[in-house]
């Protein structure tokens, strides 16, 4: 079970990867030849020189198709450098003009929706903050009604699903329907390396409840750091995610905002071109061994499972034995056993210590409830 989710919202999102949601996206619009979609630039529009010169040496590398750029920033505390505004628009309109980029900025209200399609940005995007308040994704939802533009989504700054895909909803219900979700990690108070922990297994339930619905990695956003930023773009790409948003400035100490974060465009194609691109899917030799594994796999998880049920069954019994005894269902004496020689067995298998204790902790739960409900039955 996805460890970030109540066990309601996993039901639900069980049940939407079942029947799916009714996010509409045009179907394989983001497709660019198997190869990364890849947009970069600078955190913030500083300047003009620093737009121009970022995005002149950022156009030298073809893999890159979009430019980015905060025009409206959203800062913790006013006073801090708040965005160039209107003017950063003016900036990007000559990066289209001067080197063919593609261009997206940051919306958080309507009327920079308004703004970003008079100075003919190709591409909007909606920040995580803006993403965690429903008000202000609907405010743009309806600001974007007839326009024909991408926009993209950020994962909300809580690691929240169902408020990241409510605001993908609430812009496709607007009638966009090139839109592109991006990870950009989560807030999570534990001590890790990341500014944003990746939490991955929250874009692979996105990816797996909407298929359709492209997803790029922000890996600047997640790292908060350059020397992560590699391997977090490699472990996107291996999860089929299809590109990358990364912040790149010209002289990156120097930099007005997230100056620890962004690298130069000559270290973005080092990056690049040392990204190792996978297949989706192989040959027919490799197709016809990995069948075999699966099959292998299903067999396996059936046996299991019939495991599992015969377990419940002996379960029960030990329930209505219990009762008829009158002995308390909870015997920690001898759960404290079974952790330490399951646990012991487990590990001598090779497997994870905290897998086994989720694992077995979850059985547990299982079986005390099961007995719970013998014990409530025909309760006089
Ligand atoms: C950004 O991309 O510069 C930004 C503000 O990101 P986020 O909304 O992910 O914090
Ligand atoms: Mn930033």
């Amino acid at each position: 079970m996805n460890a970030f989710l109540s066990e309601a919202d996993h039901s639900l999102f069980i049940l939407l990867q079942i029947v799916g949601t009714n996010i509409d996206i045009l179907p394989g619009w983001l497709s660019s030849g198997g190869r990364p979609f890849i947009i970069a630039g600078p955190c913030s529009a500083e300047s003009e020189e620093q737009v121009l010169k970022t995005a002149e040496q950022i156009s030298r590398i073809p893999q890159v198709s979009v430019f980015r750029s905060g025009i409206w920033k959203p800062r913790s505390r006013p006073g801090d450098f708040e965005g160039a505004g209107e003017n950063g628009l003016k900036w990007l309109a000559k990066v289209k003009e001067k080197y063919g980029l593609k261009t997206t900025v940051e919306v958080a209200e309507p009327e920079h929706v308004e703004l970003a399609l008079k100075y003919n940005v190709d591409m909007i995007w909606i920040g995580a903050r803006t993403v965690v308040n429903p008000f202000s994704v609907q405010s743009i939802a309806k600001a974007l009604e007839g326009v024909d533009i991408p926009v993209l989504v950020k994962n909300p700054v809580n690691p929240d699903l169902k408020l990241w895909l409510g605001a993908i909803e609430r812009v496709n219900r607007a009638g966009i329907k090139r839109i592109i979700a991006i990870h950009r990690g989560f807030h999570y108070f534990e001590k890790s390396p990341f500014r944003n922990a990746p939490m991955w297994e929250i874009p692979i339930e996105l990816k797996t409840i909407a298929p359709d619905l492209p997803m790029l990695v922000d890996p600047s956003h997640i790292c908060g750091r350059i020397d992560l930023l590699h391997e977090v773009s490699q472990k996107a790409l291996d999860l089929e995610m299809d590109g990358i948003m990364i912040e790149i400035h010209f002289d990156p100490p120097h930099a007005l905002t997230d100056a620890s974060q962004q690298i130069t465009p000559g270290d973005l194609k080092k990056l690049l071109d040392k990204l190792v691109i996978r297949e989706k899917t192989g040959d027919i030799t490799f197709q016809n061994k990995l069948e075999k594994m699966r099959t292998e796999i299903d067999k396996l998880d059936g046996e299991l499972l019939q495991i599992l049920a015969r377990r419940m069954e002996i379960i029960d019994e030990i329930g209505e034995y219990k009762k008829e005894h009158r002995i308390t269902i909870l015997q920690m004496k001898r759960w404290a056993g079974i952790i330490r020689d399951r646990l012991a067995i487990g590990l001598n298998l090779g497997m994870e210590e905290s897998f086994l204790k989720r694992l077995l902790n979850l059985i547990h739960n299982e079986s005390i409830q099961r007995q719970a409900k013998i014990f409530n039955k025909n309760k006089k």
